[in-house]
């Protein structure tokens, strides 16, 4: 089987050696007659975007979680399918969940500032009420986690798809998601539908002093509402990890607002080690005439 590395070359070496030891029968290049190759592995920023050319490939794998760069490439015909990984869920929930602490116990009161503030009973998870925006791998990882260490936590989808044993809200029950969130989290891809989720309106829906943490796409929030939304005191705090540029510009008045922690898109990163198994096991999928997992819906965009 002849597959394609179509990414950026730094990722070659880590890659080439994960799959080759993953998927021993794939013969991995990073070019050749495009008619020859029978399925595509994928990241933006490699050399190739016109994907037409490769006419007998039965697979694109797309080595991010996040499709929304591929998923509007017009060359595009062969079947797409998305990175799933347990070292990405992992990650996420992992990732999450220290920020969520961070908000729940309220740990930015604690500075070297000699003031001894032992009046208050630190608050417990079961009384902290989270909502995770959207329940697909990540969201529900990142909910189950949550859970388990006892907090109050709901999920929303459109479709009412989430984890069993967590309550999830559905279709038009985003309003009453968004005002249980002390801590709102956002798992959401980058679509027309997430695009501007958060504006202002639906950032007033979320309780006062709420936090933010977005790992999703720096496209679900509108950046100047949110600001508007810290400046007056309605939200406590937003720990971004991505953005409608990245890297973000050294002049954007996120790095600066004493409201917003900024992260450089690290929430969670597709481990080659793990996720060379979802690749091979797709690879000889497609081989034998079955449809690889986890394949991107293109109408949708996720
Ligand atoms: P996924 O399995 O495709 O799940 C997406 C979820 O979003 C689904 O529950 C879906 O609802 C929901 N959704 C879609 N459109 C919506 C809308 N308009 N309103 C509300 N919910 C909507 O995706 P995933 O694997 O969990 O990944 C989520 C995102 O995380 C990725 O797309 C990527 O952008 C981001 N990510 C970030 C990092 C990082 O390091 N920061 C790393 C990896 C991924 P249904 O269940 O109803 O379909």
């Amino acid at each position: 089987m002849k597959v394609l590395f179509a990414a950026p070359d730094t990722l070659w070496s880590h890659w080439s050696q994960a799959i080759a030891r993953a998927c021993p029968e794939a013969e991995l290049t990073r070019s050749g007659d495009p008619a020859s190759f029978d399925a595509i592995i994928y990241a933006p920023g490699g050399e190739i975007e016109d994907l037409s050319p490769y006419r007998n490939a039965r697979l694109v794998q797309s080595l991010w979680a996040g499709v929304e760069r591929i998923v509007i490439n017009q060359t595009l015909t062969q079947p797409l399918a998305r990175m799933v990984d347990p070292g990405l869920s992992e990650g996420m929930a992992e990732f999450c969940t220290g920020w969520a602490m961070r908000a729940h116990l309220g740990m930015d009161r604690y500075a070297q500032d000699g003031i001894w503030r032992n009046g208050d009973t630190p608050p417990l998870a079961r009384d902290r009420r989270i909502t995770v925006l959207g329940m697909g791998v990540l969201g529900s990882a990142v909910t189950q986690m949550l859970a388990g260490i006892g907090f109050d936590v709901a999920g929303y989808s459109p479709s009412g798809r989430g984890p069993d044993g967590i309550p999830i809200l559905s279709g038009n029950a985003l309003p009453q998601a968004l005002a249980r969130a002390e801590i709102l989290i956002s798992l959401l891809p980058d679509t027309d539908g997430t695009r501007n989720l958060m504006n202002a309106e639906n950032l007033a829906l979320l309780p006062e002093r709420a936090w933010i943490i977005n790992p999703g796409r720096g496209t679900l929030i509108d950046d100047q509402a949110l600001i508007a939304a810290l400046d007056s005191g309605h939200i406590a705090h937003a720990v971004l990890d991505v953005f409608r540029t990245e890297p973000l510009p050294s002049d954007h008045p996120f790095w600066s607002h004493p409201g917003i922690t900024v992260t450089p898109h690290i929430a969670a990163e597709t481990r080659p080690e793990t996720a060379a198994t979802l690749v091979a096991q797709n690879l000889r999928r497609v081989m034998t005439g079955q449809p690889a997992l986890h394949l991107v819906d293109r109408q949708k965009g996720y």
